[in-house]
């Protein structure tokens, strides 16, 4: 069963309002096995909105449209639903009722104009608002479900959870759809899918495709069925995925690589200090960001001069005047100038050309060194990330917390991005 969501709404077309509605909707839609076919977004116009909803109508199963409930002219929905249903407005006794108590409730008076929102289609019913003062609309055609709710996000998501979900379970024949996904970093997209290639084929259940968002490159699994078969479904393609990924996965669901890292370093107990240069300090706000971070983060450093390096971190001068602030020698003198200073078991250095000026054909924009110093060791990476001055810090401190959750794991950096 598919479905067709229209949004409502001159913010939304205008772009001064993130539609989230219809991002939410889908995803609730798809958890209970219904597919979106598409999210349509109408400004506040009539006639629009009307035409949308017709032609929705003759395309699947159920409408969803969010907004243009409110008291105000310029919403219009409502009219835009008795005009695509060939029908007129009726008021609402019910509904109005509602209204009335729901404005004794919070002790204000209820303004003439709110009592437009009692009005329904003659062939529409209205769907207690628990939150607000719009209610919501169901109508059905011959062929099509149409339940119309508030724009306002918390109204909108709490009408659907009471008064739509209950009426969709049984349309959707108790399939649904599970999602699963698998997070990497530091292995490009493209590697990732020739690895997988053979399990992403397209329209197959369960199915399997990539998503990238700041770097991260999940790989994300859907399946479709009666609740046991789809979590067998997911169960079978997460363990296929693990062995061709292995452990350039390094987390599942929603968890973070700061959180992945967490994890580990509460597990194995170490402590940890960062000297940071381009990053100006990303990394060590990203490694405290985790809740208990204080059980293993100590200090960090942004020394961005030379003079800050020498002073702060004890870099000899002379290998900043002979091989650059950004070259392997001081990535190297910074994590362990760090170490020493902070006593803890292992330091991460970032030193490197965010851009987007700075860069030579020597040493490009995107050239970062990220320097891991531990117990009896000391490591330094040379990278090379593409993208802007913000894209390129974020991987610089993805980088090194990844270097430090492979080492901590046991696994060579090399072999497990190669
Ligand atoms: P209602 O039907 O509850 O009156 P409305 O659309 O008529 O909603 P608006 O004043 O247009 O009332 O919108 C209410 C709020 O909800 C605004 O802040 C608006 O930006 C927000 N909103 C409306 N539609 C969406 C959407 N699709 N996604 C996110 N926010 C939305
Ligand atoms: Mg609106």
């Amino acid at each position: 069963m598919s479905a067709i969501i229209l949004s409502i709404g001159d913010e939304l077309v205008s772009g001064l309002t993130v539609n989230t509605n219809a991002t939410w909707l889908s995803r609730e839609l798809s958890a209970i096995g219904i597919s979106t076919l598409r999210q349509v977004t109408v400004g506040d116009d009539q006639n629009a909105i009307a035409a949308a909803i017709r032609e929705a109508c003759g395309q699947c199963r159920l409408v969803l449209i969010s907004g243009g409930l409110g008291p105000t002219l310029d919403d219009v929905t409502r009219q835009a639903l008795a005009a695509a249903l060939d029908t007129t407005l009726v008021e609402d006794s019910t509904a109005l009722d509602q209204l009335e108590a729901f404005f004794q409730r919070i002790n204000r008076p209820m303004a003439p104009s709110n009592r437009r929102q009692a009005l329904r289609p003659q062939t529409a019913q209205c769907l207690p608002n628990s939150c607000g003062t719009a209610p919501g609309l169901f109508a059905s055609t011959r062929a099509t479900d149409i339940f119309v709710v508030p724009g306002v996000p918390r109204e909108m998501r709490a009408m659907f959870t009471q008064s739509i979900l209950p009426r969709l379970g049984q349309l959707s024949q108790n399939l649904v759809t599970r999602t699963y996904q698998l997070n990497t970093f530091g292995i490009g997209e493209s590697v990732i899918g020739q690895r997988i290639a053979d399990l992403m084929v397209r329209g197959a259940n369960p199915s399997i495709g990539t998503t990238v968002h700041e770097g991260v490159v999940s790989v994300r699994i859907y399946a479709r069925g009666s609740a046991a078969q789809a979590d067998a479904m997911v169960e079978d393609a997460r363990r296929k995925i693990i062995q061709r990924l292995g452990n350039a996965i390094f987390s599942q669901q929603e968890q973070s690589l700061q959180e992945a890292l967490a994890v580990l370093l509460n597990e194995y107990g170490p402590t940890i200090a960062v000297a940071e240069s381009c990053t100006g300090g990303l990394l060590a706000q990203m490694l405290t960001s985790v809740p208990g971070a204080s059980s293993y983060f100590q200090r960090g450093w942004v020394t961005y001069s030379d003079q800050a390096k020498v002073e702060e971190l004890g870099v000899p001068h002379e290998l900043l005047q002979t091989h650059g602030a950004v070259s392997e020698p001081v990535a190297l003198a910074m994590a362990q100038g760090a170490l020493s200073r902070a006593a803890s078991q292992w330091a991460l250095s970032i030193t490197g050309i965010a851009g987007p000026d700075g860069g030579t054909a020597e040493k490009p924009v995107g050239l970062v060194y990220i320097g891991l110093a531990g117990p009896g060791r000391s490591t330094v990476r040379r990278n090379i990330f593409t993208g802007d001055r913000a894209g390129i810090r974020l991987r610089s401190a993805q980088m090194a917390m990844t270097i430090l959750r492979l080492t901590l794991q046991g696994l060579d950096v090399d072999t497990v991005l190669a």
